[in-house]
């Protein structure tokens, strides 16, 4: 069994031994329980994902190219003000890997957007949490003046509520071109909170009634964390968002995106070139056909563009430090190109 899922299922019981506060609807039932305990996942096999032009079969990996630069993402910084239990990016208070990026460092992509006539529709903001950065507001301005729309994946706690007059501000100018889309790992708080930690349900839910009451765009970011099928989560949702008073509409998939779980250390096939035929899907549906994100390693000189938003530390993806220079064929060369990009068919960039 995968090790999250293992400790997951370790943890939710014990939160259902009535130490935690009684979810809004979301206890699952044996039938998902079991779904979250299927037997153990093969590890990943070791001479799979080594080289960027082959796979372990000896076949051609595939390639993405750049179709058009839509999304521009930025990493503001990895620091967070809470540690999940399963971070793809292993954000956490202490975790500075990337550091803060600057307004100025912002503004200088932004200009080469401008610049290089990129076309480029939407700029997103990822973390870490992106309001433990003070530039944030300032960045969110530059980019809304400048006629972007703007997302923010945020979990809607304290380091947002602190820059609530900031937000309305900017709400006031730009309406629905701000996005906020907030983290919220299930419908019930036990099993958000296994993941999210103690305390961390109330504060969201306050966070997203806040949103939602002043008239934010808001969408919401979820996972396939408990075992349950699309139409059982979706469901609770509608549930939960009637009860709470959101009007986010639960079946459509860009309001509540609901992510395949990641964990690089399970088996998954390679892509090659032939799995697009086989498959009947496109490369240029994958994520990296149409978006790059900036980062800024602690202690480097300035920013790097990388491939995308779920592989911000390994230097094989770095594609350099300008928009320019990062316009080149992606390898899909890592086991989250095939099963969350390729096979899960997520993407992060859908605003
Ligand atoms: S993880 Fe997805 S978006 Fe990133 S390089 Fe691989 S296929 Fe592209």
């Amino acid at each position: 069994m995968p090790r999250v899922k293992s400790r997951y299922h370790r943890q939710w019981r014990k939160t259902n031994d009535g130490r935690a506060a009684a979810p809004y609807s979301g206890e699952m039932t044996t039938a998902t329980t079991a779904a979250a305990t299927t037997a153990a996942a093969p590890r990943l096999d070791p001479r799979k994902f080594r080289d960027p032009r082959v796979t372990a079969a000896g076949e051609p990996r595939a390639t993405v190219a750049l179709t058009t630069l839509d999304t521009l993402w930025f990493n503001t910084g990895t620091l967070c003000n809470i540690a999940c239990e399963n971070c793809y990016i292993e954000s956490s208070p202490r975790n500075d890997r990337l550091a803060y990026l600057s307004a100025a460092e912002v503004g200088g992509y932004l200009d080469e957007v401008e610049r290089l006539r990129l076309g480029t529709r939407l700029i997103g903001f990822t973390g870490g949490e992106p309001f433990m950065n003070r530039d944030l507001p300032a960045m969110l301005s530059d980019v809304l003046e400048r006629g972007f729309e703007a997302i923010v994946l945020t979990n809607a706690m304290k380091p947002m509520q602190h820059k609530k007059q900031a937000l309305l501000g900017l709400q006031a100018r730009f309406g629905e071109r701000l996005t906020l889309r907030v983290s919220l790992d299930h419908y019930g708080a036990a099993v958000h909170e296994v993941e999210r930690g103690p305390r961390s349900w109330a504060p969201t839910v306050a966070g997203l009634r806040w949103l939602a009451a002043n008239g934010f765009r808001v969408h919401v970011a979820s996972r396939y964390l408990s075992g349950e099928d699309e139409a059982t989560l979706r469901g609770g949702f509608a549930r939960l968002f009637a009860e709470v008073g959101i009007a986010i509409e639960a079946g459509d998939p860009v309001a509540l995106t609901i992510f395949p779980e990641m964990d690089a250390t399970v088996d998954v096939p390679e892509i090659t070139t032939a799995c697009w035929g086989i498959l009947g899907k496109s490369p240029d549906s994958v994520m990296c056909a149409t978006s790059r994100m900036v980062v800024k390693r602690n202690g480097a000189a300035a920013p790097s563009v990388v491939a995308c938003t779920l592989l911000p530390y390994d230097t094989l993806w770095d594609l350099g430090p300008t928009l320019a220079g990062a316009a080149g064929a992606v390898a899909l060369n890592h086991p989250h190109c095939a099963k969350f990009c390729v096979l899960g068919g997520a993407a992060c960039s859908r605003g």
